[in-house]
């Protein structure tokens, strides 16, 4: 059994307000553990730099306390937190060069000479720039500038590391090698990461833990696999990679009826007759053959659309579930883009495990 591993950082019911009105940051409580990798995941403007900010120390929460290893942290200002922030903008020190930039925290601090010198040397190396440690910051590309940035600012060894959309600056290919990077410096350093980002796919790649925010308040939190496979409301199903709507009614039992068909789900409902949402990932949908198979519901549809996406083929199949097309994803190894065409009729099926009721 996995041990559950100590909180370092326990924000209780955290909450700012910009004047009248404007409330970006709602009634926030999360515990945050220690050697996580944890993402603060939710789109533009739902708060999650007001929430790292406050933690580091640049904003006052308006109401609500952070604890850093048990102890409030309120009285503690910012260049005194054992909580480092590392901006979107890497803002390196342009007239030196990469190990003066990185050895610069530590000269603050006034260490012994020989201490800095070892330490800017093994975290050259564990940053992969010692080819690099005579350049200036124009001499390098994005990604090392980046990663002369955590570099100086994992050296100061905090008790944690806020990052603000680390990656943003970087195009795609480069981002995802710096999401493995970055997680195999958070891994190696064994520092406690919080990690800022509206890249969905980033944050379940990267994250041990995800809190997924909106309008200021926590949504859901977890594991990116909780997430993905058990998303608790609409919200976070459709921020969460790509999900199917079904609404309908409860007839009680294990039964639900949209669009004049009855569909089993997993989890027995004891609840009166009502509205039920359910949530359907498209590769949990299965397109059928002549014989129905192991599923337990099947439906018949129309493809009204083929994406082809290379290692796989999208298709939009409309049926009487649901408003909008249903999204069915085929992979390339199981079936050819070629053997689907618009107006195509089509059966799909899928097992009642992997519909999700959601509750909001
Ligand atoms: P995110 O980082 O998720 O995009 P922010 O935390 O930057 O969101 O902003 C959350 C909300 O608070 C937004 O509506 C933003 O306009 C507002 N906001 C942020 N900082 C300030 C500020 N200093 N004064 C007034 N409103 C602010
Ligand atoms: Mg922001």
């Amino acid at each position: 059994m996995k041990t559950e591993k100590k909180a370092v950082l326990v924000l209780d019911k955290i909450s700012k307000s910009y004047g009248e009105g404007l409330v970006a940051v709602n009634q926030v409580s999360l515990s945050i553990r220690e050697n996580e990798f944890f993402a603060l995941l939710g789109p533009s403007g739902c708060g999650k730099s007001t929430l790292l900010r406050m933690l580091a120390g640049f904003e006052t929460p308006t109401s609500g306390q952070i604890y850093l290893d048990g102890r409030d942290i309120s009285p503690i200002p910012a260049n005194k937190r054992p909580l480092n922030l590392m901006f979107q903008s890497y803002a390196l020190f342009p007239n030196m060069t990469v190990a003066g930039n990185i050895a610069y925290g530590l000269e603050m601090e006034r260490l012994p000479k020989d201490e800095i010198a070892q330490r800017v040397d093994a975290m050259l190396e564990t940053a992969q720039l010692g080819d690099f440690a005579k350049r200036r910051p124009d001499q390098l590309s994005g990604g090392q500038r980046q990663r002369v940035a955590l570099a100086r600012a994992l050296i100061k060894r905090p008790r944690v590391l806020l990052l603000d959309e680390p990656l943003g600056a970087l195009d795609k290919k480069l981002r995802e090698k710096m999401q493995l990077e970055l997680k195999r410096l958070q891994h190696e350093s064994g520092i406690t990461f919080i990690v800022v980002t509206h890249d969905q796919e980033e944050a379940l790649v990267m994250a041990d833990r995800m809190a997924v925010l909106k309008d200021g308040q926590v949504s859901q939190c977890g594991s990116p696999n909780d997430l993905y496979e058990r998303p608790d409301n609409r919200f976070v199903a459709d921020f969460i990679g790509v999900s199917n709507l079904i609404e309908g009614r409860r007839v009680g039992g294990n039964q639900i009826e949209a669009g004049g068909q009855r569909l089993s789900i997993d989890s027995v409902l004891d609840a009166p007759p009502g509205d039920i949402a359910l949530t359907l990932r498209p590769e949990r949908l299965k397109v059928l053959g002549g014989e129905i198979g192991h599923c337990d519901n099947v439906v018949e549809g129309l493809v009204v659309e083929v994406a082809y996406h290379g290692l796989d083929t999208n298709l939009h199949v409309r049926t009487a579930l649901s408003a909008k097309p249903l999204i069915v994803r085929v992979p390339s190894s199981e079936r050819e883009f070629t053997t689907f065409t618009n107006g195509m009729p089509i059966r799909l099926g899928w097992n009642a495990q992997h519909a999700r009721v959601l509750s909001c």
